[in-house]
């Protein structure tokens, strides 16, 4: 597909901004996007809160609508969408279009949902008295995206955001600001049709400081930020600074335990996918291979041949298997890894950067198996891009330990026909992580579950389940619709007025 045809059907080859957008395939220039300023961002949350305040008095149901207009342009220009995903942060295509088949998922889950907003009636103490939870519109909805996913956690937000009653304003990363303009030019096409001008989206493109403001504002009802642990760590202190709602996405370093008795045949294909796939580029990746001593050997030879013969090169040609890391600081975080972990006693194979030829200022690179003998500091680590370690284990337990001796705590997976190993996994002595897989890899999550992590991925939750709570605020409500008022804990507070 040329890149130009495919900027052209979102009309984005113009440009004629500040920030310059460029192509991890080539390093080419896409575009020069306009960025917005410091001094529109207070007008930005105006209108967003202005916005609020009408669509929280639509119906659910109604709003669902507009949603399900928006999956329709979505289903409608799925083939362009993934392209441009592809162009501007270097996922094969086949991910890219699954990314935008994401996006149509979760307007559909989030259309059901719209008619299923529902609170708790709970038996009251006191005779003559009701009480009941209702869920309210929550206010204006930060989201930060990165750029690995640039628009499918987007909309994970996005399309419960607006069911629940809110409106967004959408700060997507700095180096996928296209896909969000094209994005925004679908929601308005769904808005039209809905026959609504409101300023449902709001969207703010350029580098991390614009996002600080937009953070410490008292108006913006919840921070949704998915990203680094760095940033979640500056944008949970701003947050709470002001006591205000954060949902927090960050790093992960996801591990496999492969046990003797696992569907060998299985297990590589999902360590294949959840390695390699998005280029090691996946909160979700695949990072640590906690393997028994009894498959190390045979797993590793295996495992060795797919590193080596994995098809590396443009994202955009049917039988590459992997792109390019996004820039060149990510090629450089990765070589420094590799040699730490070199000098951490591990045996590095692959990780050398190729295709230099024929891409100069791309970074294409052989995925590196790294066998190590033990979990050390640069495995506890999550370096962005294609490394798989490789540790061996002997006792069970001591898998288990290792899987939760890191930092992070996203998603984690065991291969095992053994119903006493899977159990334990899952159980409350098991993987510490958000995510816990038995028998499928730690990537390729589906919407419908509540997605995220604990301890330093930030313990947020988005996407399915009980996850729209989060856009909503709760409230209590007692209604007494007897002709006495007696109080609760059975409290006497009898007055005599003169
Ligand atoms: P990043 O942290 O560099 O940037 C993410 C976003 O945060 C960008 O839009 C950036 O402009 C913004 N940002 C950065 N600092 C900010 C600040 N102080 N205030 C406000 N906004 C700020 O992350 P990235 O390199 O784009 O993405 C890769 C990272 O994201 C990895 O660590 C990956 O694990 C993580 N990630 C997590 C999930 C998840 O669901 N847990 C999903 C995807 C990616």
């Amino acid at each position: 597909m040329d890149p130009q045809e495919v900027l052209q059907r979102f009309k984005l080859h113009s440009g004629g901004g500040t920030l310059r957008v460029v192509s991890p395939i080539d390093g080419s220039e896409l575009s020069r996007v306009q960025e917005t300023s410091p001094q529109e961002l207070a007008q930005i949350i105006e209108k967003a809160e202005h916005a609020f305040k009408k669509w929280r008095l639509v119906p659910a149901p109604k709003r669902g609508e507009l949603i399900r207009l928006f999956g329709e342009e979505l289903r409608a220009h799925k083939e362009d969408l993934g392209a441009l995903v592809t162009l501007e942060c270097g996922k094969i295509l086949q991910e890219g279009l699954g990314e935008v088949q994401e996006m149509i998922d979760i307007c559909d889950f989030a259309v059901g949902l719209s008619r299923q907003l529902y609170g708790l009636t709970i038996a009251s103490e006191r005779p003559g008295h009701r009480m009941m939870e209702t869920w309210h519109p929550l206010g204006p909805v930060l989201v930060i995206s990165p750029f690995n996913f640039p628009v499918a956690v987007w909309c994970w937000n996005f399309a419960l955001a607006i069911v629940c009653g809110d409106s967004v304003i959408w700060k997507p990363s700095e180096k996928t600001p296209l896909t969000a303009l094209a994005t925004l030019s679908l929601f308005e096409k769904a808005l039209k049709k809905f026959n609504a001008s409101l300023d449902l989206l709001l969207l703010v493109v350029g580098d991390s400081d614009l996002g600080k403001p937009l953070v410490e504002s008292p108006k913006i009802s919840l921070v949704s930020a998915t990203g680094s642990v760095s940033m979640g760590k500056a944008v949970a202190q701003s947050v709470a600074a002001r006591l205000g709602k954060s949902l927090l996405e960050l790093s992960g370093n996801n591990a496999m335990i492969l046990t003797p008795s696992a569907d060998l045949e299985l297990a590589i294909r999902a360590i294949a996918f959840s390695a390699l796939g998005t280029t090691g580029q996946r909160c979700t990746t695949l990072r640590r291979l906690i393997v028994h001593k009894s498959l190390y050997d045979q797993v590793l030879k295996r495992l060795s041949q797919i590193y080596k013969h994995v098809p590396v090169g443009n994202p955009m040609e049917v039988k590459t298997l992997m792109g390019p890391l996004i820039d060149q600081r990510s090629f450089d975080e990765m070589q420094v890894a590799l040699k730490e972990a070199g000098s951490q006693g591990g045996h590095v194979q692959g990780g050398e950067r190729i295709l230099e030829e024929k891409y100069p200022k791309a970074y294409y690179v052989r995925p590196a198996l790294v066998t190590m003998k033990t979990q050390t500091e640069i495995v506890r680590k999550e370096t962005f891009a294609p490394i798989l370690y490789v540790i061996p284990y002997e006792d069970f337990e001591d898998a288990l330990k290792m899987q939760n001796d890191v930092p992070q705590g996203l998603s984690s997976c065991i291969f095992t026909n053994d119903i006493r190993e899977a159990e334990t996994f899952l159980s409350a002595r098991g993987s510490d992580c958000g995510i816990a897989n038995v028998n499928i890899g730690p990537s390729g999550a589906e919407i419908g579950g509540a997605f995220g992590g604990e301890k330093e991925t930030g313990s947020g939750r988005e996407s399915g389940s009980d996850v729209w709570k989060n856009y909503m605020r709760r409230a209590t409500n007692t209604i007494n619709y007897s002709k006495e008022l007696p109080l609760a804990q059975g409290i006497h507070f009898d007055m005599e007025e003169k």
